[in-house]
Parts: structure tokens; sequence; C-alpha cells
């Protein structure tokens, strides 16, 4: 068996790339050849599809194994950090004739698209850097299950360059296609992007009132009605009644279970809320309207649309969560992240280059240094292993 299989892999090894790389090859001229009968020149769908092999780094994120599931509180004190709403504010102020005008239009709260504007690329600063054409070729060319997906959105990217919004170098974003300030793909660019500096293009990479005014645009269309999105909640410690996104009631029936707003005053009214509990009845609570599914509807995570509302709610200037997380060991924030890091490689471990992102090599150096330290190895950047190494969170 063991010899059968080696030959198996030795013959796949021999002739694998060559057959996939001229599979790739024939793929990506299929391609061409559909971007062209959808309306794309010739000669930009040669310039834009001019690869001969799979963008690797583009595989290798697809096919990285998700770090399975993220505490609520590790994920909040990373997207939402001071440093994040101190920067958040400084946008606001920059931009701040642009945000208020756009927030005049489409009726959504500026601090709500700041908010989006800060978790998806940090303000612009980290847009991605993946060439849009040759990443979802590279996806399609691959056959998984979302091909007909991933070609649909690169046809998509090439018709807005085709169309003048935006220049073919400019199409630079995630390895799965989102780009622009607010990290839309292409498809959904081509159905909710605004021209809202007048130049006559729709230009979300290079214009941030284009991209603002965008996402105020998708959110008015997932919905968005002015008006309040989330407010922080507390409830009986005991409490076992509902929550979830889609069990709504008014905030009179949520004020007889004995909900509370955190800092202690009573909800009344008639207004439709859902009760959201992400880490039980002991941590913080939330009361979302109308407006949360909106931001939901921009990416479907709960967690996610948490971080917004609760960005968003810190530019409008209110305070932190008021009901600390249920654990002893909090999340840490991107400075403390770094100082992590740093701490570990002084003492040896590779950990790459200290960015406050914490991936397969710093989670590997983490489990190591709480072993030594005789701590439960558990690979994951909290307070104690930070503390345990002399940082001072
Ligand atoms: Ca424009």
């Amino acid at each position: 068996m063991r010899s059968s299989i080696s030959a198996a892999v030795a013959i796949f090894l021999f002739v694998g790339p060559a057959v996939a790389a001229q599979n790739f090859q024939t793929c990506v001229a299929n391609l061409r050849d559909q971007a062209v009968k959808a309306g794309v020149s010739p000669s930009l769908a040669s310039r834009a599809l001019n690869i001969s092999r799979p963008d690797e780094n583009v595989l290798r994120l697809s096919q990285a194994q998700p770090e399975g599931k993220i505490p609520i509180w590790d994920y909040l004190s990373f997207v939402v950090d001071d440093q994040r709403v101190a920067d958040g504010r400084a946008m606001m102020r920059k931009y701040d004739t642009e945000l208020r005008a756009i927030e005049r239009r489409f009726g959504v709260d500026r601090h709500v698209i700041a908010a989006i504007w800060g978790v998806e690329t940090d303000y612009g600063r980290q847009a991605g850097d993946s060439f849009l054409p040759h990443a979802l070729a590279t996806l399609t060319c691959e056959g998984g299950r979302r091909a007909p997906f991933w070609r649909g959105e690169l046809l998509a990217a090439l018709s807005l360059v085709e169309r003048g919004d935006i220049e073919l170098d400019k199409l630079k974003g995630s390895w799965a296609g989102a780009f622009g300030h607010t990290q839309f793909i292409p498809s959904t660019y081509r159905r909710r992007a605004i021209d809202f500096d007048g130049d006559g293009k729709r230009d979300l990479v290079g214009s941030v009132a284009d991209a603002l005014a965008s996402t105020a645009n998708y959110l008015h269309r997932a919905g968005w009605r002015k008006g309040r999105w989330m407010v922080e909640a507390k409830v009986p410690a005991d409490y076992r009644g509902p929550s979830g996104r889609k069990r709504k009631g008014t905030l009179d029936a949520w004020a007889r279970r004995g909900v509370l707003r955190a800092d202690g005053t009573k909800l009344s009214g008639g207004t439709k809320a859902a009760l959201l509990l992400p880490a039980g009845p002991r941590g913080p609570g939330f009361l979302v309207f109308r407006n949360f599914d909106a931001i939901y509807a921009y990416n479907h995570h709960e967690s996610y649309a948490l971080a917004i509302s609760y960005l968003a709610n810190r530019l409008a200037g209110e305070p932190a969560l008021r009901t600390p997380w249920p654990t002893d060991d909090r999340g840490l924030s991107r400075a403390e992240r770094m100082q992590l890091q740093k701490l570990l490689r002084d003492r040896g471990y590779d950990v790459g280059e200290a960015d406050g992102r914490i991936g397969p090599a710093t989670r590997e150096a983490i489990a190591s240094a709480e072993k030594k330290l005789g701590m439960q190895p558990t690979g994951r950047a909290g307070e104690k292993i930070l503390r345990a190494l002399g940082g001072n969170p």
C-alpha cells in the first residue's frame, strides 16, 4: 500500500504541475474570450489577464484554514481599540464636509459610514495589494464550487475599467476581490457605487468621497432609515428570555423583561429592537434596531455588525462598553498585540513582523511561551500572557 501511494504521488508530482499550468493557461484564454464577449475590449482583456500561472499568494490565502472561533472580546478589542477611535475622529474632522453632505443625501449617520471605513481598511491605509484580475482568474481557474461566482466578479471588475470608472492598475484589493476604501466586490461596485465628487467617475479607490457615499448608498438600499442602530443594554443575571437578531420586540416589551440600558436608565416606546447577548447574560448586551440589519447586510457576521455599531457609537462620543466581558483574560488592542510580539521576539521566538496581526507564527510562539511559563498552552493573544512576559497592558 505504502509504495503504491508513493508511486501515485510521484506521478502526480511529475505530471501534475505541467498539466496544471497548461490547464490554467487554457482557462485564462477562455476567460479572455468571455470578457470580450461581455463587452470588454480585446486589448484590455489581454492586459488584465496577462498571467501564465496562478497567483500563489491568492491560493495560499484562499486555502488557509480559518483560525476557528475567536472569542467576541478578542475580536472587538482588536477591531475597536482606542487608536481606531482616535484615528476615526481625526478622519471625520478631515472629511467633515463630505461626510455631512453624504449624511444629508442618504440619511445614513456619518459615524457609521466612518466606522465601516475604519474596520474595512483602517481608513484607507490597508486596502489590499492583490491585483484583482489575477486573483479572480486564479480563483476561477482553480475550479472550485465557487468558480462561477469568481468569474462573475472578474467580468464585473473589467467592465468597471471598460466604462471608465477606474484604471486597470487601481484594481488592487483583498485576495477575494474586495477593493477600495470600503472594500466593495466588483459586482456590488457595479450596482451601488456613486460618483459623489462629480468628476464623472465612480472611483472607490482614488476618491474618499465616492467611496463613503457609495457605502451610504449601499446601507440606504439595504433598508437604512434615519435613526439609531445599537445601544448597549443589560439584562438581569438570571435572564432566560429570548435573544437573537431575528427576535424583535418593542422597547416596552424588553423593559417588561427587565432589560435596561447599560447606564441603568429605563427603556420605553414602541420602537422594535432585538437583543444580542454574544457572551451570555453576564456579558454586555446589545439592543439592535432595524439599521443594524442594514449593517449586517454589508457583511453577514453579527460580530462584524457589532464592531461597526460599537465603533460608530464611540466615534459619536459614547463611552467604552460599561459591562465587562465575562473573562479574566481579556483580548488585546493592536498596540498591546505589537508589544506582545516584540516581547516574544526578544525571547527568540519567530513571530515575523510585529504588526499586531496574530497569524500562525505568533500563535505558535505564544503556545511555546505559555508552556515554558507553566501556563496552559492556548496560542491566544490575551492579557495574561502579555503580563506574564513582563508587558504593560
Ligand atoms: Ca468621482
